[in-house]
């Protein structure tokens, strides 16, 4: 932050406010404490008979890679609305929500997951503005390595797994950094 949104100011400092138990960014010159707190990337995974819908993306990052539609949730929106929006966003699908059935924290980048199971409403979709493509897989057919996110790929594999039960309870789960790649297990032996 290099600007108060509040009075414009750029003598801001990144302190621990009295009464607070951590650094903040603080405006010196108005006092505003601007808090920071995760977003909420909000999605569907929309089903048809035993199919997924699932987007390429047309954008940074992760571009030319498979998802399911999810995106960050508006003010003032529901984060079923917010599911729903983004599914037709991305994938020009109209679906009915159901379930919440992944809630997946991040906290090395301050996002919170929640990815809801969805019924695909008809065959009428496409891909919107930020997809390349949009189109339903069999289990079998899942281009597992080439999913853009591990919470997609998380909700996917808890998906395929809980079908086989009939059963899809809500799964919590987070996700941490994942540990850099250490070169000297790269081309052993
Ligand atoms: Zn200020």
């Amino acid at each position: 932050m290099r600007y108060c949104s509040h009075c414009g100011s750029a003598d801001i400092a990144l302190r621990v406010p009295e009464g607070d138990n951590r650094p903040r960014y603080v405006c010196a010159a108005c006092g505003t404490i601007h808090y920071q707190n995760p977003k909420v990337v909000v999605g569907c995974l929309p089903e048809w008979d035993d199919r997924v819908l699932l987007c390429r993306r047309a954008i940074e990052p992760r571009h030319g890679l498979w998802t399911l539609p999810a995106g960050f949730l508006e003010n003032a929106e529901s984060i079923a609305t917010g599911a729903a929006r983004e599914t037709l966003e991305e994938a020009s699908a109209r679906v009915h929500v159901g379930e919440l059935y992944t809630v997946i924290s991040l906290p090395y980048i301050n996002q919170v997951y929640m990815m809801f199971r969805a019924r695909l409403a008809d065959l009428d979709f496409g891909p919107g503005p930020e997809s390349l493509e949009v189109r339903l897989f069999r289990e079998e057919e899942v281009p597992w390595e080439d999913l853009a996110f591990r919470t997609i790929t998380r909700t996917l594999r808890n998906y395929f797994l809980d079908r086989r039960q009939g059963a899809f309870p809500l799964r919590l789960s987070t996700l941490e950094r994942r540990p850099p790649v250490k070169s000297d297990l790269l081309g052993a032996g």
